[in-house]
């Protein structure tokens, strides 16, 4: 763990270990921190708040600036380090780690244009002018399936903005957070201004982030129930919220679309992290005519995929994060063709070739998926693409919306009108029109209803960590 800028160990002293999901390897061990890990971590970032807040935004910029020099320097070495303790494939890690320093370089550049306002008064006598000023102390929860970006993702802004911050990681992998620290160590933030807490039961540090006086706002990301239960929390004490949560995208594909170029997109972006993200798509909706020619493409190249530990040689997609995960997969496939879905390719665990030591399960295509089968609604975080067929553009908006998450949505269209009146009537945060990665450093992520609250990245996500001040002046 790194507190106050030095390396520790755990109050009580416990390790927990870290093991790759592709073989079940113990990778290493780290602190297992508790509350009071947490609340030593908050008094620090709490200390050093004042000066971090203080400085110029230039030497803000500076320091974010060499953390993404040496995160560039050291990009191979934090992909190995995410592909066997997450799985991902190599090629995948060495993307998320690019994506990650984006947010560092970004969010330098942002530090210097965090700008206030002069207003008109009605008074003649009088001068508005506002501030933009840090929030304060950030507690940060992070997840397992993107370990790197999602830490740049909460931590540039922040600490662009003047915030310090306690960090605590998913406990499946928080080697990468150490990699992320000791990146954090050498490019030069002051003691106390970034601090990280590693645990193996994440409860008690969640409850002190909620409940600690000195935190300021809670960034999680994560499921849905959990960040209702921390957003609930936090919000008794009035603290700032920022959630992104889980999703369950439509993936729209329209008569007037390539079924085969559609589909491409489709394998592309439902397998990516082995369907563990929280923009996967979770339901193709197609429209009919389309079904047949959509399904053979996607099938075909789901089929050719190649599962197994992602530092191998032609291995195109890794394991699930654990047993729970797969079980979840396997139960969904199960129910949908109990009633009546058809498994077009996959639809079971792959165990042969020394793979049933990691958790994997096969790519899997179901055709004839209707509302009344758990997948149609359950996020699935699997690599699972269930495919549903509509009649009109009014039943594809209406199929699209008819869903409690908000986050992600995917439009394949040739018709610019078509095009816009999806992208103004479906009910997510990002949508992608005949685009599979609507991401960037630059632009805003985040959700609708159950999918969270604030966005993270460009403009929109250094505000999450500002507060605007108000001088009127008499003169
Ligand atoms: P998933 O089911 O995908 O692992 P979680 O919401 O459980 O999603 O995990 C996302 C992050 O939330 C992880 O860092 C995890 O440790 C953390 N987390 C889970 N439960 C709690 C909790 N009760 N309090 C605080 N953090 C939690």
């Amino acid at each position: 763990m790194f507190i106050a800028g030095k390396w520790e160990e755990a109050a009580g002293g416990r390790r927990f270990d870290v093991t790759n999901p592709a073989n079940g390897e113990v990778l290493a061990d780290v602190p297992d921190g508790g509350a009071q890990d947490a609340a030593r971590a908050i008094d620090a970032a709490f200390d050093a708040f004042p000066g971090w807040a203080g400085a110029t935004a230039y030497d803000r910029s500076r320091a974010l600036f060499k953390a993404w020099q040496i995160m560039m320097e050291r990009k191979e070495e934090l992909a190995l380090t995410m592909t066997r303790e997450q799985g991902k494939p190599i090629r995948a890690a060495r993307n998320e780690v690019q994506y990650a320093a984006d947010f560092l370089q970004w969010y330098s550049e942002e530090a210097k244009r965090v700008y206030g306002a002069t207003i008109p008064s009605a008074r003649a006598d009088q001068r508005f002018i506002t501030l933009r000023q840090p929030v304060g102390v950030v507690a940060a929860i992070t997840p397992w399936n993107y370990p790197v970006s999602m830490i740049t993702r909460k931590l540039a802004p922040a600490l662009a903005a003047g915030c310090t911050l306690v960090l605590k990681p998913a406990e499946a992998t928080p080697l990468c957070a150490v990699e992320m620290f000791k990146i954090f160590e050498e490019a030069g933030f002051p003691p106390g201004v970034v601090n990280l807490v590693t645990a193996g039961d994440p409860a008690p540090i969640g409850e002190e982030f909620v409940s600690n006086r000195k935190v300021a706002k809670l960034t999680f990301t994560g499921s849905t129930p959990v960040g209702k239960m921390l957003a609930g929390r936090a919000a008794a004490e009035m603290k700032r919220v920022s959630c992104e949560l889980g999703g369950h995208a439509p993936f729209l594909v329209f008569g007037d679309a390539d079924p085969v170029h559609a589909a491409k997109g489709a394998q592309l972006v439902k397998f990516l992290n082995t369907g563990q993200a929280c923009i996967s798509p979770n339901r193709m909706l197609v429209q009919r005519a389309l079904v047949d020619d959509f399904v053979g493409t996607l099938s075909e190249r789901v089929g050719s995929m190649k599962a197994g530990n992602g530092l191998e040689d032609g291995i195109t997609i890794g394991p699930l994060v654990n047993q729970a995960a797969v079980d979840k997969v396997a139960a969904q496939v199960e129910d949908a063709a109990a009633k009546g879905a058809e498994i077009v390719c996959g639809g079971k665990r792959l165990t042969d070739g020394g793979l049933d030591k990691g958790f994997f399960y096969a790519p899997t295509v179901l055709a004839g998926v209707t509302p009344e089968m758990r997948i149609y609604r359950e996020e699935t975080f699997g690599p699972v693409a269930p495919v549903i067929a509509f009649d009109d553009d009014d039943e594809a908006l209406a199929m699209a919306n008819d869903t409690h998450y908000g986050l992600a949505a995917y439009v394949y269209t040739q018709n610019n009108s078509r095009a816009m009146r999806m992208f103004e009537g479906l009910n997510f945060g990002i949508i992608g029109i005949n685009d599979i990665n609507p991401t960037s450093a630059a632009a805003p992520f985040g959700g609708m209803n159950d999918s969270g609250l604030g966005r993270e990245g460009g403009r929109d996500g250094i505000d999450e960590y500002l507060e605007t001040k108000l001088g009127g002046f008499s003169i």
